[in-house]
């Protein structure tokens, strides 16, 4: 059998984080098998569905790389399909119409609260001969004899005993079709091989086996993922910051980090911390996958995206980069190679954000002094110093960092001075203030006419 997983979003909002590891371990599932891995958006609740949510999922789900196998499938589309099946159970006796009003409805349930039962439907219509009537819904017939038994391939063996499930109502009074029955629908037409979801479905997975039998249709496997928490043991939410995963996007991680981050995130393989996605495809495997909740770590995302800045190709990282200076305003066309700023910048950033905001100088003009930095290291020397520098540097017949290097020292040792006394007040006058990389370096990529320019101004503003 070939292996088949599908991701079933509803579009109620972003690609959330859980939404998002559910999709990565469906498809490491089904490209380790060599089988497909499709996505199908589950917006039958028109109400809550918006094309702008199924948008964010789709953009989430590239930006991660995770490309489904065939165009996605869209249940609204699939309600002719629906009704067929109903029609189908309706005609095979195996669902009924049932035709007991709201009230009656609300009646049991109370009786059977106050008696201590868990409330069901008691199928009154199931074998009454056939009413009449325009208000109606449909019902599946559950069996009433036997368990449902699976085995889930994180949970282990699961049983629910009949009695515990009532006559699921598949089609509303105005002919829609309800969830549990579209999903099993979809999954015996998609061929899902494994169902690979949140535990929060795991009650739906009996009546969702029931229905595949009585559709003569041999169910699927299933596997129920756990929660995940957040970093203080609550469930992950906004609160804990960004949750849907195109802020990470935004926030200056990289999709290789954020994969390898959602692939820990109830996963293991030994002590490994760092997967490609070609190492996840090889290893993972769903039955390794944890029963407990996952904890959210977000200094585990950061060390993680930092390993990826340093490891990737320079060219990839810089491409990343790029788009935070869009999202900055910045232009870079004029300045260093953005390949350059990632070599320099990685060792001290732990997000391309952070990279972004922090390499601002090389591409825009200094505005502003820091003002803690400016009285630190502005002393009264500084004007003579940075009048040394500023003639050494210009007879400069090369703009390296070697050279550069020689003239700072060469400026340390005629002052008589420490090199910070040196050094900061050129970041200043370059930077706008006193973090950045070495001077040399700073200096060579800024450029000879942009960093004598800048001392200069520095020198005129004392
Ligand atoms: N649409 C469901 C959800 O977003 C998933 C259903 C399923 O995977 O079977 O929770």
């Amino acid at each position: 059998m070939s292996a088949c997983t599908r991701f079933a979003p509803s579009p109620t909002g972003y690609l959330h984080v859980g939404g998002a590891r559910t999709a990565l371990y469906c498809y490491l599932f089904a490209k380790k098998k060599q089988g497909k891995f499709l996505l199908r958006i589950e917006d039958t609740d028109l109400e809550r569905s918006t094309p702008e949510s199924v948008q964010a999922i789709l953009d989430g789900m590239q930006w991660l790389g995770l490309a489904s196998d065939e165009a996605p499938i869209f249940q609204t589309s699939r309600f002719d399909r629906y009704k067929e099946v109903i029609d189908q159970l309706l005609n095979e006796n195996k669902a009924y119409k049932c035709y007991c009003s709201k009230e009656r409805l609300t009646d049991l349930r109370e009786q059977q609260m106050q008696a201590k039962q868990k409330p069901r439907y008691d199928g009154l219509c199931r074998d009454s001969a056939e009413q009449s009537g325009e208000n109606f819904v449909i019902r599946f017939k559950n069996p009433q004899e036997g368990e449902v038994v699976f085995n889930d391939l994180v949970l282990g063996e699961i049983k629910v005993s009949n009695h515990e499930l009532d006559d699921l109502i598949i089609a509303r009074s105005d002919g829609s079709p309800t969830y549990n029955f579209t999903v099993v629908v979809d999954d015996m037409d998609m061929t899902i091989s494994h169902v690979v979801r949140g535990n929060d479905h795991v009650n739906n997975t009996p009546r969702q086996i029931n229905l595949f039998n009585a559709l003569k249709v041999t169910p699927p496997f299933y596997a129920h993922l756990p929660m995940i928490l957040g970093d203080d043991g609550k469930r992950l939410s906004k609160r804990h910051g960004a949750v849907s995963v195109v802020q990470y996007k935004e926030d200056g991680y990289l999709p290789q980090a954020v994969l390898n981050y959602l692939v820990r995130l109830g996963w293991s393989y030994g002590d490994q911390e760092v997967f490609s996605l070609s190492d996840m495809i090889e290893l993972f495997e769903l039955t390794k996958v944890s029963k407990s909740a996952a904890s959210f770590n977000t200094q585990k995302l950061q060390w993680l995206n930092q390993h990826y800045m340093k490891t990737l190709p320079v060219d990839e990282v810089a491409q990343a980069l790029a788009y935070q200076y869009e999202v900055l305003g910045i232009d870079v066309s004029q300045g260093p190679a953005l390949t350059q700023v990632v070599d320099v910048l990685k060792e001290r950033s732990k997000t391309l954000k952070e990279m972004a905001e922090n390499s601002r100088f090389w591409f825009e003009e200094v505005t502003e002094y820091n003002e803690k930095a400016f009285v630190k290291f502005i002393k009264e020397d500084a004007k003579a110093i940075l009048d040394d520098m500023l003639s050494a540097l210009t007879a400069l017949a090369v703009w390296d960092k070697e050279s550069i290097h020689s003239v700072l020292k060469a400026t340390v040792e005629s002052r008589g001075v420490k090199f910070p006394a040196v050094a900061q007040p050129i970041r200043i006058a370059v930077t706008g203030n006193t973090t950045s990389p070495s001077v040399d370096v700073t200096l060579e990529m800024l450029g000879r006419e942009r960093s004598l320019e800048r001392i200069q101004k520095l020198i005129a503003s004392l």
